[in-house]
């Protein structure tokens, strides 16, 4: 089957000028060795989102810098990539963002979508929330960016997530009925730096294929990724809540799994209190690197690289009908 990321001319010459613009937003350098070090390559673009950057909220100049930040690191990998600019209006006033796709072929035109959100709020510097999930995102893409993967995948970043999942909705209610169809699963990454314990969830039954598989890698690799206990009946064990940006795509019926540390034995029993000796650490001025490595001395590297170990076997070993028949 035909992919159905299609390139217009005006899109690849907004590319182009995007690729220039954004050159000055890519003065970090990469060691190639980083690249064989698990966890390495997503630490230093976490870093360069959250230090060079900083807060990037929602339709501020700072979350158009990520943009063209995370837009020059699909282009230096090599992947097709495009910018999907949406609007929405917010007290009166109508904002612009946007998301970033980039498009890995496979063995199978049937596609994985792989998403991180890359906007912040207002307090602190996002590094948990969600540098944590673009660093690892952007690792896995240049992990695999040479492997034939099972399935096509499409990572993408996606804009305004914290407003109330702006450009995961923008994109899932943009997709036809034929892509929905031609969607495997979708795969969310949201705040993986901070949390006590690392967690994969996915659907109920078998739609919940995503999170069975990650279990029997986990299981594999002895990776220390558990899931939701299920404490609370809203939750139930194996699950999450609809907060993030895999609930667009979990309305459209598309199954889901979603990597996350966080702790679910704590506070309201919701995963929203993150650590027992400072609580929630996304959404305040303790979202910052230095924060967490300060608390957490090697957490952030070690949780990096348990994540990008499991998603990169996940991509590159996803069977869709191995568990759901
Ligand atoms: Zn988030």
């Amino acid at each position: 089957m035909k992919s159905k990321f299609m390139f217009s001319f005006v899109a690849l010459l907004f590319g182009l000028l995007t690729i220039v613009g954004a050159a000055s937003a890519q003065t970090i350098t990469y060691k190639p060795s980083l690249a064989h070090k698990d966890g390495a390559m997503a630490y230093e673009h976490m870093k360069y989102l959250t230090y060079e950057i900083g807060q990037r909220v929602a339709g501020s100049p700072n979350e158009r810098l990520a943009e063209q930040y995370i837009k020059g690191q699909f282009d230096r990998i090599g992947l097709k990539t495009k910018v999907q600019p949406f609007t929405y209006t917010s007290r009166g006033k109508q904002i612009s963002s946007s998301n970033v796709i980039a498009y890995k072929p496979g063995k199978s035109a049937k596609q994985i979508i792989v998403g991180a959100h890359y906007d912040s709020v207002s307090v602190g510097r996002g590094a948990d929330d969600n540098a944590s999930g673009v660093g690892v995102l952007l690792e896995v893409a240049e992990v695999l960016k040479n492997i034939n993967t099972p399935y096509s995948i499409v990572f993408i970043a996606f804009g305004a997530e914290e407003p109330g999942l702006k450009g995961s909705s923008y994109y899932a209610n943009h997709m036809t009925s034929d892509e929905i169809d031609n969607t495997v699963g979708m795969i969310n990454m949201d705040s993986l730096a901070v949390g006590d314990h690392m967690f994969v969830y996915g659907d109920e039954g078998e739609a919940g294929f995503i999170r069975e598989q990650a279990l029997a890698i986990v299981n594999k690799k002895k990776l220390n990724v558990g899931t939701n206990p299920g404490l609370n009946p809203d939750y139930p064990a194996g699950t999450t809540g609809d907060w993030s940006d895999h609930a667009p795509f979990k309305a459209k019926g598309i199954p889901y799994g979603y990597l996350e540390s966080t702790n679910w034995e704590i506070g309201d029993l919701d995963g929203y209190t993150q650590t027992v000796e400072h609580g929630e650490v996304w959404h305040t001025p303790n979202d910052s690197i230095d924060f967490i490595e300060n608390a957490y001395p090697g957490r952030i590297q070690e949780h990096l690289s348990t994540f990008s170990v499991l998603l990169t076997d996940l991509l590159k070993f996803m069977d869709k009908t191995s568990t759901s028949k």
